[in-house]
């Protein structure tokens, strides 16, 4: 049975645990998922994104700009959009 992201209305397969689009914790999967997406609901900063560091890091004609940027794995969320919560 497939359920709609309470976030994103994304499509979601009862099988996996967080929306593939934004992350956000499918109710559907289990007891404690169900109590994750609530607290989530509330607040959205609450979302478990799977960031990883993506060297983005480029060279030009003046040297070596050297970029990290943090994206999530699963959804591609940047985090630089998630300055204002808890990853300060
Ligand atoms: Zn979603
Ligand atoms: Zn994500």
């Amino acid at each position: 049975m497939n359920s709609l992201c309470w976030n994103c209305h994304e499509i979601i397969r009862d099988t996996v645990e967080q929306c593939p689009l934004c992350c956000a914790t499918s109710p559907i999967y289990n007891v404690a998922a169900f109590k994750q997406a609530i607290r989530e609901a509330g607040d959205p900063s609450l979302i478990r994104h799977n960031f990883c560091a993506v060297d983005d890091s480029f060279s030009h004609e003046f040297g070596k700009e050297t970029i990290i940027n943090h994206v999530c794995s699963r959804c591609g969320a940047d985090r630089d959009e998630f300055l204002n919560t808890e990853w300060v």
